[in-house]
């Protein structure tokens, strides 16, 4: 029986805590070191900027590719943190120039139009106002990015790109302030080097990628009109270790720099020595699959992502996925039937249409050895088994049917508003919030389900405990 690894990473509470501890520790230092201005605003504006550019550092590495930021918490929450960090980095970047400028004050009419001026001129703050306008840019493209005409490989070039250069313009301006001590100094050039070099590293290690990470292409197969089935080899007999749920950067081709991974969902179960992958058209690369031959090289770093069975004992597990979502499911369940698992399953597949779903003896033999039932169901067309509608409250009902809520872990995996109103309904019939696991394949916009709402809820608090700090600074 394959052993599967350890789930890696950091819990929550530690990753908010030392996220804190860092953003703050300029600001504590500079406390320590006396440094204080003589009016309430100027130290406000020093603590605003210190605090900004302490989170716009490690915005660096919250970007999904570290194990120990995202292992345990999981891509879903990794990336919707450095999304909400951005703004409120901004926010209070802006904070910071506003109370640089200060107040209008109707015995100097002219000093805010003289204080604007001189930040907006001045040939000592060119590095603030390139930052600054970098910032602006770097927030607006990605909240914008489903929108933007450019590929999604062009932004996340210019991305990265456009980081870097943020990260060194706010440490030259930082250190260009010139009342900073050698420790100081140390102290951000330290901190600067903490973030960059793990973030470059990603991309360095690509170019001496081992031996074991260059899989071949044994199969490519189409399963519906729109999913392509991926199968890989390793010509070094390499066996990757991972938990079924979890993905891996995928880049087709020969193509070294992480710019060219895509994420997918591992299909295959832990204990197949091939790699499959189910992939859906839906972009350039996706749409390209066809073209793609038995022998082509891909390039696999993984595994990552938490998504999957938690592996404690539970009441019963409840596992729904939707269009392609199936492809952790289809790990999930394999792996299961692999093992033997008593443990209660009940299992859900929809898709929009019976033809987009995967050819049913795909399934069957996990779901025979599990002795589940699935339910099957698409909005359109007909198929063995496979109700007419979407799934809803009903459904949700027959799957909990005969389990007890409290002790039922669910995994819901497929179309963002699936998953968000899945998991209100089933959080309405008593399954914990915690025991509900979900994992988006595109981390656009979209509606926020009860769980988003509490995971807002703490980084709200994380957020206010930074603001709390900027106050108790100034103010003392
Ligand atoms: C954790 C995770 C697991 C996934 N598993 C699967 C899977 O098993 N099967 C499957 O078909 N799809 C999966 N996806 C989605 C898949 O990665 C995208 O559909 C694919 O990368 C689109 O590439 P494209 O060039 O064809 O389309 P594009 O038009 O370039 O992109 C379409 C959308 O896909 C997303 N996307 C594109 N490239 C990337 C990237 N490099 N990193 C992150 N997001 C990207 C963006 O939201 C983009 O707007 C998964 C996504 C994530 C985050």
């Amino acid at each position: 029986m394959t052993d599967l690894p350890r789930r890696r990473g950091l819990p929550p509470l530690i990753l908010a805590l030392l996220y804190t501890g860092a953003v703050l520790l300029p600001l504590a230092f500079a406390a320590a070191a006396g440094e204080a201005h003589r009016h309430v605003t100027m130290q406000f504006a020093a603590a605003t900027g210190t605090v900004a550019a302490g989170m716009i550092l490690l915005q660096m590495i919250s970007s999904g590719r570290f194990e120990a930021v995202s292992g345990r918490i999981g891509i879903d929450i990794t990336m919707a943190f450095h999304k909400w960090a951005a703004p409120v980095a901004l926010a209070f970047a802006l904070a910071h120039v506003a109370f640089l400028i200060g107040l209008p004050d109707p015995e100097r009419p002219y000093r805010v139009t003289r204080r604007l001026l001189f930040y907006a001129t001045s040939d000592t703050l060119w590095d603030a106002r390139f930052a600054l306008l970098l910032l602006v840019l770097l927030v607006v493209l990605a909240l914008l990015r489903d929108r933007l005409p450019a590929r999604y490989q062009i932004w996340r070039a210019s991305h990265a790109l456009g980081a870097v250069a943020l990260v060194a313009l706010l440490v030259w301006h930082i250190l260009g302030d010139g009342r900073m001590g050698p420790a100081g100094t140390a102290l951000w050039i330290g901190f600067a080097l903490a973030v960059t070099l793990p973030a470059l590293w990603v991309y360095v290690k690509r170019l001496t990628r081992p031996a074991r990470d260059c899989w071949t292409v044994a199969g490519v197969r189409k399963l519906t009109p729109r999913i392509w089935e991926l199968t890989l080899d390793n010509p070094q007999g390499h066996r990757l270790r991972f938990r079924p749920g979890q993905f891996v950067w995928a880049s087709v081709g020969g193509r070294r720099l992480p710019l060219h991974d895509h994420p997918f969902s591992i299909a295959s179960a832990p204990h197949d020595p091939q790699l499959r992958l189910l992939i859906q058209e839906v972009g350039d690369f996706t749409s390209s699959l066809g073209s793609v031959t038995p022998g082509t090289r891909v390039g696999i770093d993984g595994p990552h992502g938490s998504f999957g069975p938690s592996g404690k004992p539970r009441g019963g597990l409840v596992l729904i996925a939707g269009g392609v979502g199936i492809a952790p499911a289809l790990s999930i369940l394999t792996d299961l039937a692999h093992r033997g698992s008593a443990c209660p399953v009940r299992f859900a597949y929809s898709a929009h249409d019976t033809k987009d779903m995967i050819p049913q003896e795909m399934l069957r033999p996990a779901l025979e050895a599990l002795n589940v039932t699935p339910l099957l169901m698409a909005s359109t067309g007909t198929g063995d088994g496979v109700a007419q509608g979407r799934l809803g409250k009903a459904q949700m009902q027959r799957l909990l049917d005969g389990l007890d809520p409290a002790q039922t872990e669910v995994l819901i995996c497929g179309p963002g508003p699936l998953m968000t109103s899945l998991t209100d309904l089933l959080a309405g019939m008593g399954v914990p919030l915690s025991q509900i696991d979900y994992e988006r394949f595109s981390y656009g916009s979209g509606a926020l389900s009860r769980k988003d709402k509490r995971m807002l809820g703490g980084f709200t608090l994380l957020f206010a405990a930074l603001s709390a700090a900027i106050a108790a600074y100034s103010l003392t």
